[in-house]
């Protein structure tokens, strides 16, 4: 069962109600169901038993640190982009020789902390990069583990913002040079070559683009083979889409049946970076409704919560499933469901057919865990929401609502200035 269902017209969290939790934290509130999260890591790893298999969380997706604890307890690793997320994820307890980093702008003092925590490989995606990491690993005479991120040229059929393995993405470096790029890190005595990786685009819902970057991949495996130059790991990046309205994503167990059989036998360990997947159903944004207000054009329902709390409407067209916390009726209206903010993206939802919802009711954003909170700005000067998780059957305020003291904490007035 999905952990946010209706009971008697009530939403409730794994057998808590969702209304009586907000009357505590207030709102807006992202609240994260913690077993949600560990289903979806087990029917992952067990759709993969199968294969040599590892599956390290895209900590971007959703980087609490509750929910980067709980991943690495079921001994997950983490897909970090950033020093702030290699912070996060040892935070967190992930052990470094699970940790794998990508991103095409790595900075030297990124590259240090990461050798220096010696994680388990660069994904390296650039030829720059690289020469950048072999610099930062001689001076701290250390050895860098890298694994170059290929392009593979292949449309995910996702949208555009989230495409990354097209030719004309920022992304990796082109698979048809790629046995050129192996060859040079090969005579880099700062460097080991350990595995190649692939990140095709996100939200995707066939198993096709996944099948023919496998096969990309894998012939390029095979002949850095012949080349003397073998990889240990083979990293399929994320991806795997999930329904947020009416899409029907491959499950993992669809995924694995279309993979496996072309990899199974072959000599490499195969990572993951489920973020989505993992995260994106596990959390709800709860908003409350401060206003109807109809205007000659348009009903609007304006919520507590903004564009800097949500801004995956804005940024990919998204949807997002909306319902009220508890149920009002049969009387259904047309809407536009927006947000606070002074900007006309901020919407979470247009023409939306709703329930007749009126002042001070609460409203549920669904499948908000996966790039919601940490997507969030303090834009309009909005103290970003509260995160709470449900664990068994207690709920824990795993992110303290921010205050008007966060918003200026960092800030300095020039002394002698007028
Ligand atoms: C964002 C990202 C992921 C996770 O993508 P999802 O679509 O959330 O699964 C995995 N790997 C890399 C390199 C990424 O940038």
């Amino acid at each position: 069962m999905c952990a946010f269902a209706y009971q008697d017209d009530e939403l409730y969290c794994d057998g808590l109600k969702v209304k009586e939790i907000v009357a505590e934290t207030g709102t807006p509130c992202y609240l994260y169901s913690q077993k949600t999260l560990i289903d979806n890591y087990a029917a992952f790893d067990e759709a993969f038993a199968a294969i040599n298999h590892m599956i390290c969380y895209a900590v971007k997706t959703n980087s609490n640190l509750a929910v980067l604890r709980t991943l690495a307890r079921l001994g997950a690793g983490a897909d970090i982009v950033s020093g702030g997320e290699l912070y996060q994820a040892l935070a967190a307890g992930f052990s470094p020789e699970k940790i794998v980093f990508a991103g095409v702008g790595k900075t030297e003092e990124e590259i240090a902390y990461a050798l220096k925590n010696d994680i388990l490989m660069f994904n390296v995606e650039s030829m720059p990069e690289l020469e950048l990491i072999s610099t930062v690993a001689k001076a701290l005479k250390r050895i860098a583990r890298i694994s170059f991120r290929v392009n593979p040229d292949i449309n995910p059929k996702t949208h555009h913002h989230i495409s990354t393995g097209l030719a004309q993405n920022k992304f990796g470096i082109s698979i048809n040079h790629a046995e050129e790029a192996y060859q040079e890190a090969s005579t880099n005595k700062f460097l080991e070559i350990v595995g190649m990786q692939v990140h095709i685009g996100s939200q995707i819902t066939t198993v096709e683009p996944f099948v023919e970057a496998v096969e990309k991949v894998l012939k390029l495996a095979y002949s850095l083979q012949e080349m003397g130059l073998p990889v240990k790991y083979i990293d399929l990046g994320g991806g795997l889409g999930i329904t947020y309205k009416d899409e029907k994503p491959p499950t993992p167990r669809d995924l694995a049946q279309a993979i496996i059989p072309l990899i199974k036998g072959s000599p490499y360990q195969f990572i993951f970076e489920p973020g989505r997947y993992i995260a994106g159903n596990a959390g709800i944004l709860v908003t409350r409704v401060l206003y109807l207000k109809e205007t000659p054009a348009k009903k609007f329902v304006i919520v507590d919560a903004g564009m800097n709390d949500l801004s995956r409407p804005v940024l990919y067209d998204a949807y997002h499933e909306i319902r009220p916390v508890e149920k009002v009726g049969n009387n259904e209206m047309i809407v536009d469901v927006v947000g606070p903010i002074c900007e006309s993206g901020d919407y979470f939802a247009r023409k939306r057919s709703l329930p007749a919802v009126q002042q001070g009711d609460l409203l549920a954003i669904f499948n908000a865990g996966a790039y919601g909170f940490s997507m969030s700005s303090n834009y309009n000067a909005r103290p970003r929401a509260c995160e709470v998780m449900v664990i068994k059957d207690k709920y824990h305020i795993v992110r303290e609502r921010e205050t008007y003291e966060d918003l200026v904490k960092k800030e300095k007035l020039p002394k002698n200035e007028s």
